[in-house]
This record gives C-alpha cells, structure tokens and sequence, in this order.
C-alpha cells in the first residue's frame, strides 16, 4: 500500500501533486505518476519507474504539466513487476476513466476476465487497471453518475482499496472511494486536497474529513460531497488536525531508520500520554476499566511486519512487568487459523496505519469471538483505531 495524493483549484495541480507525493516518500515505493487536467481539455499522465525525482525531471517539477485538477501516486507494486507501464495512474481504453489506487483487488482476475469479454483490452499487469476499466464500463452500462458507476463497481470488486479517480465528463472534479486502506481528504481557501496520509496535504490544510470504511466521495473545489454505498449523501464532520508537519519528516537525520531509533522513547511517551490521567495510565476511555484489566489472563499481540516485531520485544518486558501470559502471532496467519482465545484474554492489535488488512481482520476475529480488544496505531480516524 503506498500513496495518494489529489488536488482541485486554482493553481497549478502538478507542482502540488509532486510536493505532496515526496510527504508520502517515507513510506518507500517503486515507482510514481500524476494525472492532470486542464479544464475539459483530456487528461494528461506522465509516470515513472524509481525516484521521485525522475517524474520530477520529468515535468520539469510539475512545470511542463499545465492543469488545475489532477491526481498522483507512488506505487508499491503488489500485481506486476514495478515498472512504467504498471505505474499509476491508470486510463480506460478510450481515457474516459482515470485512476490511482492503494490496495489489492482480490478477485482482479475474474472481473479481468468478465471485462475481456465485454471487448476491453489490458495494457498492464496491474489489478488496479482492472478496477479502472470495471468503472468505465458501469458507467457506460448504465449511463448515471460517477457516483453510481463507482458504486456498481465497489459492489462487484473483493479486497481492499483507497481510489481517486476522474472522469473525463466531469472536469475539475475528483471522486474517491476506499475500503480498509487510509484517505483523508481537506478544503481551505476554495481548493480540495486528498492524500493517503496526513502529511501529504498539512502544508495546505488542517481541516480534514476521513472518509470512512466503503464510502465515497465528490470532490470539487472547496466543496466535498460524501455518499454511503447506496449513494445516498451523507454528512461527515470537519475535523482539525493538531500535529505538526515535522512528525513526519527526516528532522535532520539522514535516513527514517535512524530518526525512529532516536524517536523511541518520545514515541513511547506520547503513546503512554494519550491515556495518562493524574499520573497513572488509565484505558477507561479506550473501554478498559481497572477491573477488567485485572482480570486478563492472557495477552495477545497480533501485528505483521516490523509491528509484529515491536510485539516480540513488547512480549518479554510486559510478561516481566505484568506476569502475565502473552503471545505474539502473525496477523496474517491468527486471521485464517480459527484461533482459540481465553475469554478473559486481551489481544492487541499493533499497526502503524491502522488499516493493515490482516491486522483488521484479526481484530474482527477477535471482536467475533468477544475477547477484549486493544488497538495501537499512528493515524487517529483509521479503521482499527
Ligand atoms: N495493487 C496495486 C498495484 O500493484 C496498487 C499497489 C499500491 O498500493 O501501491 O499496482
């Protein structure tokens, strides 16, 4: 999963694109694009394989791109090997449809396989193209909104995704959908933002709405509509984001890996401090009274990747500390085994996006099965958080 960024308004879309893209470097990637329009003249979609700085080189920084609406991408391949051609953004056959997307499609090959015999063809290897050219086809199938073609193709597609996409009979206009994978999206000033992740827009704007789990929104200048699944509008509240744009950047160390190794122990304490109240650690507020912290017998800590590591270390220290059982599993396989928990367990859910899909399935599992839940996560308004 990598990342999104979007932008409609009075300026010049790409140098904003490009800016926000390198916010979300971090997260590393293989290769990166932006799509961008000006007016109803058609969309325009450079991409390249490697460093930001190539697509950068590229458009001259965003320059040689001209257009005040338009969307970006860095890729993490998952489907295709990482190269110029499966890098987004991706176009139907005839570029009504454009889009970026983080995330896997699961059933990709099935729905790739309805849409060949409806005549499109595929010039990737990409599951993201597939989920392009299923909206395009809903929305020539049934001749409605975007709103209504995005719909269609949500209820058809399996897996996980963050899309920003644009249709060439709606300049000016974004519209966004994700399900278990990160999308924020901002308004300041009579121009819109979206990114995947808080630093890609808090150059430009504090004031963000988080689209939730399978909903979508029209993103206009200044104006951002929100539907659920039935396409119904829906309200959502302005929120303000009260962090700062350093959190997220280098501060002066050379690389991410050793900036966070500097980090730990104020990372540590801001996480403690959330839930400190008169000097003692107190969950009453993530729903865990004293009570029931007593009563655990048996700590669960299920996480992937480097969180699932942070987990083992985590074990030694609160079986020290607590005496208390604990076991730390893979997300991903905790989610498929049929896991036996003590009712009286806690498991704790590690992610740094909170929207990791193995880990959220794991919570779901435990949720199922009544076991007390605890999760901890880097981005308020995700879906484990
Ligand atoms: N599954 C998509 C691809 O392989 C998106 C990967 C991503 O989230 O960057 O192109």
């Amino acid at each position: 999963m990598c990342g999104i960024v979007g932008f409609t308004g009075e300026h010049q879309a790409a140098p904003i694109l490009l800016d926000g893209l390198s916010k979300l470097e971090y997260r590393g990637y293989d290769s990166a694009g932006i799509a961008v329009r000006d007016g109803s003249a058609d969309t325009e979609i450079i991409k390249a394989k490697g460093r930001l700085k190539v697509l950068a080189e590229k458009t001259n920084d965003g320059e040689s791109v001209k257009g005040t609406c338009g969307i970006g991408h860095t890729r993490w391949a998952t489907h295709g090997e990482p190269s110029e051609n499966n890098a987004h953004p991706h176009a139907s056959d005839d570029g009504n449809v454009v889009a970026v997307h983080n995330g896997i499609i699961e059933n990709y090959q099935e729905l790739k396989d309805k849409l060949v015999r409806k005549g499109y063809t595929f010039y990737s290897e990409t599951d993201t193209e597939v989920a392009v050219k299923l909206i395009d086809y809903y929305y020539k199938k049934y001749e409605g909104t975007p709103v209504d073609a995005i719909n269609h193709a949500l209820v058809r597609i399996r897996g996980s995704y963050a899309l920003a996409i644009m249709f060439r009979d709606y300049p000016e206009e974004i519209y966004v959908a994700r399900k278990d994978s990160p999308m924020i999206l901002g308004v300041a000033n009579g121009e819109s933002y979206i990114g995947s992740d808080v630093p890609a827009i808090l150059k430009y704007t504090r004031d963000v709405y988080y689209i939730g789990n399978q909903e979508m929104a029209r993103v206009r200048k200044g104006e951002i509509t929100f539907y659920n699944l039935d396409g119904e509008e829906i309200e959502k509240e302005l929120k303000t984001v009260e962090w700062d744009a350093e959190a997220a950047e280098k501060s002066g160390y050379e690389h991410f890996m050793i900036k966070e190794i500097h980090e730990q122990p104020k990372a540590v304490l801001d996480t403690l401090n959330s839930v400190i109240k008169d000097g003692m650690i107190d969950l009453s507020e993530v729903g865990l009274s004293e009570e029931e912290i007593k009563e655990i017998s048996q700590i669960y800590i299920v996480a992937c990747g480097s969180a699932y590591h942070v987990g083992v270390a985590a074990q030694y220290v609160m079986e020290d500390l607590a005496r208390i059982p604990v076991r730390v599993e893979l997300a991903s396989e905790f989610r498929y085994r049929n896991p036996i928990l003590d009712p009286k367990g806690l498991v704790v859910i590690i992610s740094q996006s909170g929207e990791t899909a193995d880990s959220l399935a794991a919570l779901r599992e435990s949720k199922k099965q009544g076991v007390k839940t605890l999760g901890i996560v880097n981005v308020i308004g995700s879906s484990i958080a």
